[in-house]
């Protein structure tokens, strides 16, 4: 891709599929290997600045920066590092809207690599499962913690609560800023980005209007 392309696919922040796009070999290092090469690639990246890496306090930088991108930015690319997403009969047969809202979004995007930060509001209308409610915290965590685009993060979101529930009754809102609007390019502070992803009876815009009626507090 030429560099025009690539400033123009950042800027307007389009992401090319619903699957975060990963090499076929993405986890044949372990996390150590990876660490290890990350510490050597970011030395070079620091070192190109100009930076004086014999100073002590940048003489560690290149291994926290490598074990903050392996073990804590980006734990959710990896799927052994999936939580365990366990579902209930549901037996009190409650069916109406359930919502999980204020859900922390603390993700990275992948055209800059700088952080996205928000809320996640998430609504679903249970069918025979129920999930305990802190899963929903730990499966939104997991997929934000990989280098994102909001629509994607939603979508995934989506995708996996309809799969685990079985049902397509599942609404979700995100709220997020981001750092490469805020803080480069057009320098907005105040602007802030809403997505929202739904399926089955969220069509409906009364139910829709529902969820976001709670949600907007
Ligand atoms: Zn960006």
């Amino acid at each position: 891709m030429d560099k025009k392309s690539i400033e123009i696919l950042g800027d307007n922040h389009i992401s090319t599929s619903v699957e975060t796009p990963l090499r076929s070999d993405a986890f044949d290092k372990s996390d150590v290997e990876k660490i290890t090469a990350i510490q050597y690639h970011f030395k070079m990246i620091m070192q190109e600045l100009g930076l004086d890496l014999t100073d002590d306090s940048l003489a560690g930088t290149p291994y926290r920066f490598a074990k903050m991108y392996v073990k804590e930015l980006f734990y959710g690319l990896k799927p052994d590092n999936k939580p365990k997403l366990s579902v209930f009969e549901n037996k009190y047969g409650y069916n109406k809207v359930l919502i999980e809202q204020n859900i922390n979004i603390d993700s990275s995007c992948e055209h800059h690599f700088l952080p996205i930060t928000g809320k996640a509001h998430i609504g679903y209308i249970p069918k025979d499962k129920v999930i305990g409610l802190s899963k929903i915290n730990r499966l939104v965590d997991y997929y934000a913690h990989r280098p994102q685009v909001q629509e994607r993060l939603s979508l995934q979101i989506l995708k996996d609560l309809q799969h685990i529930l079985k049902t397509e009754d599942v609404i979700v809102v995100i709220n997020a800023k981001h750092l490469c609007v805020s803080s480069r390019g057009i320098k907005d502070k105040n602007s802030f980005t809403t997505t929202i992803e739904y399926g089955g009876c969220f069509n409906n815009d009364l139910k829709r209007k529902e969820f976001l009626d709670i949600v907007k507090g």
